[in-house]
């Protein structure tokens, strides 16, 4: 309760419309599946058709004369100027070179590669986590109305099981956060040798680890075991226990970590002459995509 009226009390310090702390009666008119002693409700709170957006974003990016590259990796970006002057980069791919004003790297889990093969520091780093999802059958498409979310745990690095109702109206479960063995392993074993190795080799990450023990033993039965997995979600949504489903494609989180192995939570974001890294952009990234653009033209734009 003290953790809830927290987010409530930084809720309301955000502006975030209408926030409500409803009772377990209030939680039952909004949620009649749901059982908890109290909860916050977000009316304006929703998902959206996120490829829809992107392919938006394209459309309107290629109709303003922009060129998109799809399946183009960036090797290396050079700076050309002086040390203090803001010049301009160049940006190396397998097939060619170009010369631009500015470059502004989102590279998801790979930041800190790209940002060493650009002479530039490899702190912080990424050690990716995997996360499951879990869809139900259809029939149990209509046991909640919005998205459920428990309140999150400090002592974890995650924010814990939800349940979300998806654009197609099928309900999704999910999700845990388990350390990958690949950055980019969405299928299968995901096992990636030099990624694992370039983990192991981390000394940061072995602090994580030692503090990190109860994180794992959280998580790791909901891996071996769907029921395990669906028992978190049904922790506040008892009739979800039970339930049949299918997994659906995994998603992998960029992680970023420090030197001495503590996570960091918020955006980070360097410059290096006309080149910005957004090293880390943790979610709600993709919400919030818009408003990181303007912060970024804003810091080119000398703002
Ligand atoms: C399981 C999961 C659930 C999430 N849920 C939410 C949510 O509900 N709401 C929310 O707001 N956020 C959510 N997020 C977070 C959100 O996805 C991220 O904040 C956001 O995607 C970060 O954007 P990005 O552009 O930095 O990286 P990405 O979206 O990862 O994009 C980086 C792109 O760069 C490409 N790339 C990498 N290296 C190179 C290279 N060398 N050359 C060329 N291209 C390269 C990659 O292939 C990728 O396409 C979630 C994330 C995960 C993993």
């Amino acid at each position: 309760m003290e953790r809830l009226h927290a987010i409530h009390d930084r809720a309301l310090a955000n502006g975030v419309p209408d926030i409500a702390l409803v009772d377990c009666d209030g939680l039952r008119e909004i949620e009649q599946n749901a059982e908890g002693l109290a909860a916050l409700h977000s009316p304006h709170t929703a998902i959206i058709d996120y490829p829809g957006l992107t392919d938006a974003l394209v459309a309107d990016f290629r109709a303003h004369g922009g060129r998109v590259r799809f399946s183009t990796p960036i090797k290396s970006i050079d700076h050309r100027g002086g040390p203090t002057s803001r010049g301009s980069a160049i940006v190396h791919t397998p097939v060619d070179a170009q010369e631009i004003d500015h470059v502004i790297v989102c590279a998801g889990l790979q930041p800190d590669r790209l940002a060493a093969r650009s002479g530039q520091k490899r702190t912080p780093t990424v050690v990716p986590f995997f996360g499951q999802y879990f869809i139900l059958d259809e029939v149990h498409s209509n046991t909640v109305n919005g998205l459920i979310y428990p309140v999150p745990d400090p002592k974890y690095p995650s924010l814990g099981v939800h349940v979300t109702r998806r654009i197609d109206g099928g309900l999704m479960i999910g999700p845990n956060a388990v350390l990958s063995f690949s950055r980019e392993g969405y299928r299968g074993l995901g096992l990636n040798i030099p990624d694992s190795l370039a983990v192991a080799a981390d000394p940061g990450f072995w602090r994580f680890a030692a503090g990190n023990m109860a994180t794992a033993a959280r998580e790791l039965p909901g891996v071996l075991s769907i029921e395990r997995f669906v028992a978190e979600a049904a922790r506040y949504v008892p009739s979800l226990a039970g339930p049949g489903g299918h997994r659906a494609t995994r998603g992998i989180r960029a992680q970023a970590m420090k030197r001495d192995g503590t996570l960091v939570d918020d955006f980070v974001i360097d410059r290096a002459g006309a080149t910005m890294f957004v090293r880390n952009a943790p979610s709600p990234g993709a919400t919030s995509a818009l408003a990181i653009a303007e912060h970024l033209i804003g810091i080119i734009d000398g703002r």
